[in-house]
């Protein structure tokens, strides 16, 4: 577990300090990790002595470079002063022998982590800039005359980002069952909690180095990225959806919450996110929708075929009196519309009680059946055919005018009285009446007048079709 985790921040400029000062840094987390893995005793005394004897090589360093440095006596006594007492409180915190206790060692912790990091970014900082070559003055550059112990903004604000609550902070969150991560205000992320570096399966140090947008799903990235860059704009908390890479190479669904990091005094520091898997809520979502839309289809395809039933004659299989109706109400307002010819023509078969007296009601539907296949069979494929109820059919032929009608309403008349039946001797026949739609005309009269020329047909002998005009020789040629 690391408690210290560095920043470039932190760096003097001075190669050789900062790779010591890494080194302390190592150490303090080496003990760290000591004191919470349940090391005894031995150990954890080994790693304080080695730090402690560090430090006091690097002290040495530090203060022969600080001769070196264009700082006053006084700084130079102040420096070495401050040496000096981390030393005494080192080695008086080590001779404690309740070092184990949880505590205790939080304490311990507490103490070097605050002291090396504002040794590093105050007394050392100095230093470093007492040591550099002086370059031109700018503007944010800290005042000469500014004394040692006036701490800068962002002294502040790494003190406070590894302070006490910051500590507890990541211990918490280590525990934590989420997904947590923290940016700073640049929107670099430099702590990922044991929870995302397990899921991801990369350690800390990985994390830090690697594009975050590495491990976001390649669909979601550019959602992610605005999402991300609006808030480093305008900080304000967000949630939002996104995949996560696991460590098998498989995606999660992750609901991720991200609030920015507000100091007391209004400073933006950066972004703290917990995300949380909701792959099986995802799924369940999935699942639901899928179903309902199964549900819906199933719904559709049940309500088309109600439709299709209620519209269909069940003896014959062609369309029945409603059909017949609504087909009449729309090709005739359609031909009315555009003046387009229309002819109705109203079929009925002649003497059909005889074939039920004689053969019974079964014989007599299997022959309404077969009359119905070859009036069908005799349209062209716009026309409309449907049974309007007992042995009666209506044909309706679309851009037909009267004789042109005539001639198709013969054909099937000739073509019905040609039918051969396997359980009647008899041949049938029908009689049609014809009627072709006039201007103005409602579909209702247009079939009254279509059943009158029916009535005449069979009164001039049966299997013969007529017109609705009062002179259909003319017609009939
Ligand atoms: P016309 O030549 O004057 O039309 O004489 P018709 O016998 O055909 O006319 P009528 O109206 O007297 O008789 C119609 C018969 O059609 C009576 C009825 O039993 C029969 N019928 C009506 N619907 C069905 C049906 O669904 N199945 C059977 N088998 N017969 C039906
Ligand atoms: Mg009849
Ligand atoms: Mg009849």
């Amino acid at each position: 577990m690391r408690f210290f985790y560095w920043n470039k921040n932190f760096e003097t400029g001075l190669p050789e300090i900062d790779r010591q000062h890494r080194r302390l840094v190592d150490l303090i987390n080496e003990l760290a990790s000591a004191f919470t893995d349940g090391s005894k005793l031995p150990q954890v005394q080994m790693l304080m002595n080695q730090l402690l004897s560090y430090a006091a090589e690097h002290f040495s360093d530090e203060e022969l470079l600080t001769e070196t440095s264009s700082l006053s006596e006084k700084e130079k006594s102040l420096h070495k002063k401050s040496h000096r007492g981390f030393v005494r409180k080192t080695q008086e915190i080590f001779q404690r022998t309740d070092l184990l206790q949880a505590e205790v060692a939080e304490q311990i912790l507490e103490f070097l982590t605050t002291w090396l990091i504002s040794h590093i970014l105050e007394a050392d900082m100095k230093i470093a800039r007492a040591l550099m070559p002086k370059r031109p003055v700018q503007a944010r550059e800290p005042k000469q005359d500014q004394s040692l112990v006036e701490v800068s903004p962002m002294v502040r604000v790494l003190i406070g980002a590894l302070s006490e609550t910051e500590r507890r902070f990541r211990l918490i969150s280590d525990h934590a069952p989420v997904l947590i991560w923290l940016a700073d205000s640049a929107g670099s992320r430099g702590f990922f909690n044991r929870a995302w570096t397990d899921f991801v399966g990369i350690d800390t140090e990985t994390a830090q180095n690697s594009d975050y947008m590495d491990f976001v799903h390649p669909d979601d990235r550019k959602a992610y990225q605005a999402v991300v860059a609006g808030l480093l704009e305008n900080p304000e908390p967000v949630q939002t959806e996104y995949r996560l890479r696991k460590y098998d190479g498989k995606y999660n669904w992750f609901l991720e919450k991200i609030l920015p990091r507000i100091e007391p005094d209004g400073l933006f520091m950066g972004l703290i996110a917990s995300a949380t898997d909701i792959s099986a809520i995802k799924q369940a979502e999935s699942l639901l929708t899928q179903s309902n839309q199964e549900l819906e289809q199933e719904v559709a395809r049940r309500t088309a075929q109600l439709e299709q039933l209620m519209l269909t004659d069940p003896l014959t299989g062609i369309g029945n009196r409603r059909r017949l109706t609504n087909w009449l109400e729309e090709e005739t307002a359609r031909a009315q519309r555009y003046r387009r010819p229309l002819t109705a023509i109203f079929f009925d078969l002649d003497h059909f009680k005889h074939v039920n007296d004689t053969y019974g009601h079964a014989v007599g539907d299997s022959v309404l059946i077969q009359v119905a296949k070859s009036l069908k069979a005799n349209l062209r494929q716009c026309d409309l055919l449907g049974r309007f109820g007992g042995e009666e059919f209506v044909v309706l032929l679309i851009e037909t005018g009267l004789d042109d009608a005539f001639a198709v309403a013969e054909r099937m008349r000739a073509a019905v009285s040609r039918l051969q039946f396997a359980d009647m001797a008899e041949q049938v026949t029908i009689s049609g009446g014809l009627a072709e739609l006039r201007p103005g005309e409602t579909w209702e009269k247009l079939l009254q007048r279509s059943d009158q020329a029916l009535y005449r047909a069979k009164k001039s002998g049966r299997n013969c079709c007529q017109t609705g005009c009062a002179t259909p020789a003319l017609v009939q040629k």
